[in-house]
C-alpha cells in the first residue's frame, strides 16, 4: 500500500437516533437451501431506513414460539427490556438490511439457518405473513473513507447478506476482494457483480463455522494490492474477525480506522445470553 495515499475525513454524522417502530412480516422466501428472506413491512419504515447507508442492520424484536408479541413503548429501553419476565419477554437479534423499498415501506433481511439452535432462525423458518415484529436501529458498521480505492470484504454466511449490500453500493468500477465462508456451493446466494472484484469462496463443509480458522486462513491468502487505498470490511463470528484484523493490521499495515471488523456471533453463545 503505498503511505503517499491519504484517507480524505469520513462523511459527519449526526449521533444517531435510534427509534423503535412497529412492522409486519409480508412474504417470506427461500434464497439458498440455507437462508430465508423476510420481507417486513411499516408504514414508518421512510423515516427509520437511512437511505444513504449501504450497511445497515436493525433488531428485528420477535415473540418467543407459543407466545403473543407483547406491546412495546416507542421510548423502551433495553433495561427495561431484558428486566421483563421470560413469559412476556420476546426476542431479539441483529440483521441486516439487504435491501430497502422505501416507497413500498419495505425492508428484506435475510437470515441464515445455522442449526444453533437459535430462537432467531426458527422464527424466520416458521414466521407467517401477517406476523408482528418491531423494528429497533438501525445502526451501521460500514463506514469507508470517501476516497478509499480498494475494499477488502471478509465474512461469513450470516454476513453475506451484509457484504452483498455493501457491493451494490459500489460504483461498477469499483476494486476489491470478498472472501466468504459458506457451507457449500449451494449456500452461495446470488451476488451482485462488480468486475473488479475478486470472489473467493470458502466451503466450511462438515466443519461447523467458527470451529476452524478457514475465514481468516483464507483472507491471509489475499495479495496486498499496491498504490490503493484499502477500507477493510469484515463480519462473522468474533474469533474470526480478530484473527483477520490482526492480520490486516500486521501485514497490510492497515491502521484501526481502515478496518471494521464486526463480531456478529459467538461460538457457543446464544445472541439472548
Ligand atoms: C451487525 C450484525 C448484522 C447481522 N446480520 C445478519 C443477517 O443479515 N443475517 C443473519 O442470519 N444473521 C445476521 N447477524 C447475526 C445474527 O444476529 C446472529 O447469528 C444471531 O446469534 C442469530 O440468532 P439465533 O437466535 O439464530 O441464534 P442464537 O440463539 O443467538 O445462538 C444459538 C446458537 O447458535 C450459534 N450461532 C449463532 N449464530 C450463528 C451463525 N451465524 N452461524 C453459526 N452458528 C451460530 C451460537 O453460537 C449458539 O450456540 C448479524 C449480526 C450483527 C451483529
Amino acid at each position: 500500500m503505498s503511505s503517499e495515499l491519504k484517507a480524505a475525513p469520513r462523511r459527519r454524522r449526526k449521533p444517531p437516533v435510534f427509534q423503535t417502530i412497529p412492522a409486519t412480516v409480508i412474504g417470506s422466501e427461500w434464497i439458498t437451501p440455507r437462508m430465508v428472506r423476510l420481507k417486513i413491512h411499516s408504514d414508518r419504515m421512510a423515516g427509520f431506513v437511512h437511505e444513504s447507508d449501504p450497511d445497515q442492520f436493525v433488531t428485528v424484536i420477535f415473540p418467543r414460539p407459543g407466545q403473543e408479541l407483547i406491546e412495546l413503548a416507542p421510548d423502551f429501553n433495553w433495561d427495561y427490556f431484558y428486566g421483563l419476565p421470560d413469559t412476556d419477554r420476546p426476542q431479539a437479534r441483529n440483521y441486516t438490511v439487504r435491501r430497502f423499498d422505501l416507497a413500498a415501506g419495505t425492508i428484506d433481511v435475510d437470515v441464515l439457518v445455522h442449526g444453533g439452535p437459535g430462537l432467531g432462525e426458527h422464527w424466520a423458518i416458521n414466521v407467517k405473513p401477517g406476523a408482528p415484529v418491531y423494528l429497533w436501529g438501525p445502526r451501521i458498521a460500514y463506514n469507508p473513507f470517501p476516497n478509499a480505492t480498494f475494499f477488502l470484504l471478509f465474512c461469513d454466511e450470516c454476513a453475506v447478506p451484509a457484504a452483498a449490500a455493501i457491493i451494490d453500493s459500489l460504483p461498477a468500477d469499483a476494486r476489491g476482494h470478498l472472501v466468504a465462508e459458506v457451507k457449500n456451493e449451494a449456500a452461495i446466494p446470488p451476488m451482485p457483480v462488480r468486475h473488479g472484484i475478486t470472489v473467493d469462496w470458502v466451503f466450511s463443509d462438515d466443519v461447523e463455522p467458527g470451529e476452524s480458522d478457514r475465514l481468516a486462513g483464507a483472507v491471509q491468502q489475499v495479495p496486498v494490492p499496491n498504490g490503493e487505498l484499502v477500507y477493510a470490511w469484515g463480519g462473522g463470528e468474533m474469533k474470526a474477525m480478530r484473527h483477520a484484523g490482526r492480520h490486516l493490521r500486521k501485514h497490510w499495515g492497515l491502521g484501526t480506522s481502515s478496518i471494521s471488523a464486526t463480531g456478529y456471533w459467538r461460538v457457543g453463545q446464544s445472541n439472548e445470553d
